[in-house]
């Protein structure tokens, strides 16, 4: 970006300059609408997110038997929803501040098969297209047993075609993992930030890996490049999927079940605050447009980035979206929270749910490293520092009066809140990466 336009972007927004100084900070968008009006634009509704959960229960029978751990959740991916008590004294603690209403943690960080939340929408994706092709050849229809996939028959049909993805870690991981199951082949273009167990991981699965020294952009555009050249390859579009989008957006129901078991109320008065840890924009976009869904103008969703990588506070803020990178305003995308390093969002979630999202916050490394440790010794929970990006997210909304009054929430409201911190990732984590992520805490 040149000297002029730079200095036009600045004067027009101000807050770039903290980004721009690594500050912590945050933003409430003022301009958020209605549910209905914010579900028209995103152009896909509840016929597609229930279509999307039914290919989840045909596909059951074929993840029970291809991956035994599912078997005690009948084959369907999902993840608890706990309290964190000791979390919330401690929040408390570390704000000098009280904290209302009922502090909880989605864990899919232990969600089974890719211990993140990427096992919603990758493995989503995958078995969509893995259904269109069996259809499309006359071996599958949708009264089967889809249990049928998991055979040597299958797995030689699916061997014809390949799969292609860039990522920072997790989404290859999901995808990688259950393609190679397919019998697919398939290739995950990972980024510099990428862990090196991961890597291996995925080696073990038979998966090739092709390693980039830069970061998720380039290692999305090479695999985008490598699908082009072969009609038999497939490639997932984590910038503008809607399909990945579907998979994450089934959480909301999903959830909303959970919460009836467990008597919690989400209405006028019992508001819901959910914190989403926030990459490309994807996976949060996808689970936050499934939570509109259900809990209507009554959920709150709050986008966590790393100081180093706020692309989608960026890219709305500024109106810009897709149309300008974190290194356009000179920030360096390097984050140790590899699942969050993407210098520009997805122009397809920032254009069409900017409405439904309230706010957007950052946080430095550090923070989620004594995070990372709190949540280690608190509430003995392992997770990786991306996962623990919206711990913070409750003391920030708490102390935003300006965005409580806007949304008529008073302290009476504010006592019966539940603030719900999505924990994306973590449970594969080696010991020894473990180790060194808590040696990393100064708290
Ligand atoms: C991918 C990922 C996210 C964010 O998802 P996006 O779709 O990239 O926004 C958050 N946390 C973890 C652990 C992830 O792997």
């Amino acid at each position: 970006m040149n000297r002029l336009n730079m200095d036009t972007l600045l004067s027009k927004f101000p807050l770039l300059k903290t980004l721009i100084a690594l500050q912590p900070t945050s933003w409430f968008n003022p301009n958020i609408t209605s549910v209905e009006e914010g579900m028209k634009l995103v152009g896909l509704g509840q016929q597609e997110i229930q279509q999307a959960s039914e290919r989840l229960n045909r596909f059951a029978a074929y993840l029970t038997k291809a991956f035994p751990e599912t078997t005690k959740n009948n084959g369907i991916i999902e993840s608890e929803v706990i309290d964190i008590a000791e979390m919330k004294k401690q929040l408390q603690l570390d704000y000098g501040k009280p904290l209302t209403g009922r502090l909880m943690l989605k864990k899919d960080s232990h969600l089974p098969i890719a211990g993140s939340i990427k096992a919603r929408g990758g493995i989503y994706e995958v078995l969509t297209h893995a259904e269109k092709l069996a259809m499309q050849a006359g071996l599958l229809e949708e009264s089967d047993d889809y249990g049928k996939l998991c055979s040597e028959s299958f797995r030689q049909f699916f061997s014809q075609y390949s799969i292609a993805v860039g990522s920072t870690g997790n989404l290859g991981l999901s995808i990688g993992i259950i393609s190679a199951k397919l019998g697919f082949s398939v290739s995950v273009h990972m980024s510099a930030d990428a862990r090196q167990w991961k890597k291996d991981k995925l080696r073990t699965h038979g998966v090739n890996v092709v390693e980039y020294e830069q970061d998720y952009g380039v290692a999305v555009a090479q695999g985008r490049k490598e699908a082009e050249g072969d009609a038999n390859c497939f490639f997932i579009d984590d910038e503008n999927s809607q399909i990945l989008f579907l998979g994450y957006s089934v959480a909301g129901q999903r959830l909303s079940q959970q919460f009836n078991e467990l008597g919690i109320k989400v209405d006028q008065d019992h508001p819901l605050f959910v914190y989403l840890p926030c990459g490309v924009g994807g996976g949060p976009g996808g689970v936050a447009f499934g939570l509109k869904a259900v809990f209507g103008d009554h959920v709150h969703c709050i986008f966590a980035e790393p100081t180093h990588s706020p692309c989608m506070l960026l890219g709305v803020h500024t109106g810009l979206h897709d149309q300008i990178s974190v290194q356009d305003i000179g920030i360096d995308n390097v984050t140790a929270a590899d699942g969050l390093a993407v210098g520009r969002a997805s122009g397809f979630v920032g254009r069409s749910m900017q409405g439904l999202i309230d706010g957007y916050y950052t946080l430095s490394d550090q923070t989620m490293y004594n995070y990372l440790q709190k949540m280690d010794r608190l509430e003995s929970l392992q997770l990786e520092p991306s996962a623990v990006a919206g711990v913070i997210g409750p003391m920030i909304v708490s102390a935003n009066s300006e965005y409580l009054q806007r949304l008529k929430l008073d302290q009476y409201k504010m006592a019966n809140a539940t603030h719900l911190i999505w924990a994306t990732g973590g449970s594969m984590v080696p010991e020894q990466e473990m180790q060194d992520y808590l040696a990393k805490s100064v708290d």
